[in-house]
């Protein structure tokens, strides 16, 4: 098989064919021999004498070195990963999502500079601003994500850089990237953007506006909730500094691991799929219970983001929350505990699916919870992922627990 020029092909046809360089999937005698690029177990790289040691190119990627700067299953997933973000230059890959953010934004930020701080960030996000950056002399300051003008506002003569999440992954809130990205461009501000929940299938980050997108390589890309990793992709403005902060922290991701993102990455799109249609599905029936507050998944027509999300998304994914009216937190944990089709636990994106508590209330300090719209008491949040399983057997296991939640509250 010749190698084809996939760049103007279709998203399935890119997910099948990004990442497999015939000169990593064979040998020189037998180039593209097999379909994966094998896994590269190597710490120390051999050179074949001291002229070939001496004449090592430059830091550069794609060539071998030494075990830290990958071998070409590490190389073909980030290549993989780049050419699905239009801008991009290059990826790098981090231990997990959480090193990615924090490597962005030690590429960014300085002692003394300011981080602005979508108010809809995930707690370990936060807790970065308040902790590992506070501690290295970078003030945060959070701002509420409906409020462009609060944003603008809020930018001071040293703020460099500010975090979104869009959209936030505990409220499923869509913020105007486009918006804020020019905002921030017409003040020198840097757009690091954590864009786990569309991935570029669903939002193309660079080119709305971001100048470092950012994935937990985790949730879509792994899918089977098997591995963890990290990304950060840029244009040629931010790609070598990344990569080179990577290296000064000693970030490097193993082969294995690599090969299971590859592995989880040819079949993204179809699970992206799936989990969106089947989301809708579920959005669409919790939204008709009286039990329910408001469902938060702005890929249902009439729901808080739809707007944006129409304009600036190209696809979704099966993770969305709902918030109870009234009830208590032990109702809450009742209606989760009452569930027999989602597990309990801290992730997603998963083939399986999951339901976890939200309490935005107790994270948040620039902008209103409950939202706008609800009572005080609408308080407890449920989010879920929204997995591989038939949609009509979720939506009968969330009418069980329904119940469940109805009689303890
Ligand atoms: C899970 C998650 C992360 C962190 O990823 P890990 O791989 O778990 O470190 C970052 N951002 C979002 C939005 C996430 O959901």
């Amino acid at each position: 098989m010749a190698e084809h020029d996939i760049e103007g092909a279709g998203i399935g046809t890119r997910l099948v064919g990004v990442g497999r360089r015939a000169e990593w999937t064979g040998s020189a005698d037998h180039p593209g021999a097999v379909v994966n690029p094998p896994v590269y177990r190597a710490s120390t790289h051999l050179y074949p004498d001291m002229a070939a040691l001496r004449a090592h190119p430059a830091n550069e990627d794609g060539k071998f070195y030494y075990g830290r700067r990958g071998a070409p299953t590490q190389w073909a997933l980030s290549e993989a990963l780049t050419a699905l973000e239009p801008g991009a230059e290059g990826t790098v890959l981090y231990p997990s999502g959480v090193a990615a953010i924090m490597g962005a934004l030690l590429t960014v930020l300085r002692p003394g500079d300011v981080l602005l701080m979508i108010d809809n960030a995930y707690e370990p996000s936060r807790a970065m601003g308040r902790g590992l950056l506070k501690d290295f002399g970078v003030e945060t300051r959070w701002f509420d994500p409906a409020d462009p003008a609060a944003f603008e506002a809020a930018i001071c003569e040293r703020t460099k850089a500010v975090l979104l999440e869009n959209p936030g992954s505990l409220t499923i809130e869509v913020c105007d990237v486009p918006r804020l990205s020019a905002i921030a461009k017409a003040h020198g501000v840097t757009v690091v953007l954590d864009n786990t929940w569309a991935s570029p299938l669903g939002f193309p980050a660079l080119e709305r506006g971001a100048d470092i997108t950012i994935m937990s390589l985790t949730k879509h890309v792994g899918g089977h909730s098997d591995a963890m990793m990290g990304s950060a992709s840029a244009g040629p403005a931010w790609y070598r500094k990344l990569r080179l902060r990577a290296q000064g922290l000693g970030n490097v991701v193993s082969p294995d691991d690599a090969a299971l993102m590859l592995r989880g990455l040819r079949t993204m799109g179809l699970r992206l799929a799936q989990e969106t249609g089947s989301a809708l599905a579920v959005a669409e029936w919790l939204s008709a219970q009286p039990e329910v507050a408001r469902v938060m998944c702005p890929m249902l027509p009439g729901s808080p983001g739809h707007e944006l999300w129409k304009r600036d998304f190209t696809g979704g994914c099966g993770l969305l929350s709902f918030v109870l009216k009234g009830g208590t937190s032990a109702a809450r944990d009742a209606l989760i505990d009452g569930l027999s089709l989602f597990g309990i636990g801290y992730s997603w994106g998963g083939f399986e699916s999951l339901a976890t508590p939200v309490d935005p209330a107790s994270i948040r300090t620039a902008s209103p919870w409950p939202l706008p719209g609800l009572d005080a008491g609408d308080l407890f949040g449920v989010r879920l992922s929204i997995g591989l399983e038939d949609a009509g057997d979720l939506i009968a296991d969330l009418a069980r627990a329904l119940t469940t939640w109805r009689a303890a509250a």
